[in-house]
């Protein structure tokens, strides 16, 4: 079975994709390769992820909306363009946004420390490209599906890329 479609991808296009270590890549048309950024431990670097229609074992990623746009060829794919974008498709700075208002508000039940529920309230994090709550105190962490939908109503789910 075939995912996504190769040929109506088009080259150095900024696409939402489905892979094991990046939700949005850069399509390299030669290569048949998505370009991502990829964590690992501390280490940050470029990676490249070949499409899934190009067969196993290393076809593991395609995509799922896009293009947003087109880097163009004069401009080098980077870590921190890489980085800045999923930021951005994941709808992080809303998120942060959603959480720190739902923590200040007097009318809804404060997200605690699964732990300790005396400690102080969690906070918003982004770190490694992935996004989820942090005890300031214990550190203990509260990943985004943890997270009651409630929370984040305020939010127009429509992602958007910036210019
Ligand atoms: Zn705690």
């Amino acid at each position: 079975m075939l995912k996504g479609n190769i040929n109506t991808l088009i080259d150095r296009g900024l696409y939402l994709i489905h892979a094991r270590n990046a939700k949005v890549g850069v399509w390299l048309e030669k290569k048949k390769s998505f370009i991502i950024s990829r964590w690992k431990f501390e280490s940050n670097f470029l990676f490249e992820e070949f499409h899934y229609n190009t067969g196993a074992p290393y076809g593991t990623a395609w995509e799922l909306e896009g293009p947003f746009e087109i880097v163009p060829p004069e401009k080098e794919i980077t870590l921190n363009y890489l980085n800045k974008k999923e930021k951005e498709i994941q709808g992080i700075d809303e998120k942060i946004e959603a959480i720190e208002s739902w923590q200040k508000s007097k009318f809804t039940n404060p997200l605690t420390c699964s732990v300790d529920s005396t400690h102080p309230l969690l906070k918003p994090v982004w770190k490694y490209n992935t996004f989820f709550l942090q005890c300031p105190k214990c550190k203990c962490k509260q990943w985004e599906g943890y997270i009651p939908e409630a929370v984040f109503e305020s939010i127009d789910w429509k992602r958007k890329v910036k210019e």
